[in-house]
């Protein structure tokens, strides 16, 4: 009996580490007690492990586990999609080898569906290629998105890597070493970039296998269920515990062991795809996400600065023909200002790209929290994200249709 609890407590621990760990660093939950959690789990108590492991064995722990750690998540390996794989597949059959003739016809015809999608899912978004950029399909990306000039600028220099132009929505992977179209981000699971194409894979594989897992609990709990009837069950956590105890011993680890796990684990993909699901209705990728909590820092802080393009460009034009050099200071200030020209051309032929926003707007920040020097009237500071557009939301809805069409 007490080694059974220390499973079921060891397996509830467990999967909330796993939740604290993987949620944590989101953005959203950065000020939550789970982001503060997450610190001290991934950074305090490393470090005064280090610490530890330095003071005794001279740091050799920390070295070979540093390296275990790169190549886990640092390098391109499949351990963990063939640890995810493995542990998918042995549950799955542990389950159903031992609890098939415990549960009615109509319960089982969804297995076969339900157990296929996940596997399916993983493939698709495993095997994906189309959303690397090379110099074959470089042009046709190029003309996938507008330039927001905000997070992505038409003349931000070439990914040295690649040798090839950057655009909108794209990021160099350094893991995948290509550049990635709509890049959301590498994904260690999947052992591969998420970005235009196979996103909507990796949602459909967070969904389908949420629903695997919840299933599986559900039928655990129907066929323990019995097991419960008559018990005396008055709602404390330590009738919940016996409760538990009382069913894994009545199912074994194969019928009750895999139920809680899968009940356990779901909140992972539902989590996950609850904050994808959110991302997505904002109009953002990962990437995107984490740019735009930057810029919104640099907003409180009062270091942004935000203009029409067609005013500077129209200043610009003035400046040329006038003969006066273009003064302007600042991080974004003169090389965003000259940005603007070369990436409009001096007719202001702008790359056309098919897209139904029309932005005019152009945003800077500046290191001295002043406007670019020379073109103080130009620009007005901006305080909060509310006051730019991002171009890339086609409102709520409409960012699913693009997802689901691989866009
Ligand atoms: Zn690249
Ligand atoms: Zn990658």
């Amino acid at each position: 009996m007490g080694s059974l609890q220390n499973v079921v407590i060891a397996i509830l621990v467990l999967s909330l580490l796993t939740f604290i760990s993987l949620f944590g660093q989101l953005p959203a939950l950065r000020k939550t007690p789970i982001g503060w959690l997450q610190r001290v789990l991934c950074l305090h108590l490393p470090n005064g492990l280090k610490y530890i492991d330095h003071t005794t064995t001279g740091g050799r722990l920390t070295s070979r586990s540093k390296r275990l750690g790169q190549y886990l998540f640092q390098e391109q390996n499949p351990v963990i999609l063939i640890i995810f794989l493995l542990l998918l597949t042995s549950s799955s059959t542990l389950f159903l080898w031992n609890a098939f003739l415990r549960i009615p016809t109509t319960l089982l015809l969804p297995i076969p569906l339900l157990l296929f999608l996940p596997y399916y899912f993983t493939f698709l978004t495993v095997t994906h290629k189309s959303h690397f950029i090379t110099p074959d399909n470089v042009h046709t990306r190029l003309r996938d998105y507008p330039y927001d000039y905000i997070l992505f600028h038409p003349n931000a220099p070439a990914c040295r890597t690649c040798d090839l132009p950057k655009p909108a929505r794209s990021k160099h992977c350094s893991l995948c070493q290509r550049c990635v179209a709509k890049s959301d981000h590498h994904c260690p699971w999947v052992n591969n970039c998420l970005g235009r194409g196979n996103y909507r894979h990796f949602l459909a594989l967070l969904s389908s296998l949420g629903i695997l897992q919840i299933y599986g609990a559900y039928l655990s709990a129907y066929i323990l269920l019995p097991t419960y009837r008559g018990a005396r069950f008055n709602n404390t956590w330590t009738d919940v515990g016996d409760a538990i105890v009382a069913g894994i011993n009545e199912g074994g680890m194969s019928i009750a062991g895999v139920g809680l796990l899968a009940a356990s684990t779901a909140a992972l993909p539902l989590g996950l795809l609850a904050y994808h699901c959110y991302l997505v209705w904002a109009g953002m990728t990962t990437n995107e996400s984490q740019k735009w909590a930057d810029w919104r820092d640099d907003m409180a802080d009062g270091y942004v600065f935000k203009a029409s393009r067609t005013q500077l460009r129209t200043q610009n034009r003035l400046r040329k023909y006038g003969g006066q050099p273009g003064a302007a200071n600042g991080r974004g200030g003169g090389a965003e200002d000259s940005a603007l020209v070369g990436g409009m051309g001096e007719d202001g032929g702008e790359l056309q790209v098919p897209w139904p926003v029309y932005s005019d707007q152009m945003v800077v920040r500046t290191d001295d929290g002043k406007p670019p020097v020379g073109q103080e009237a130009l620009w007005t500071r901006i305080w909060s994200l509310d006051q730019v557009e991002n171009v890339y939301d086609l409102g709520g809805w409409e960012n699913f249709v693009e997802v689901r069409e691989g866009r």
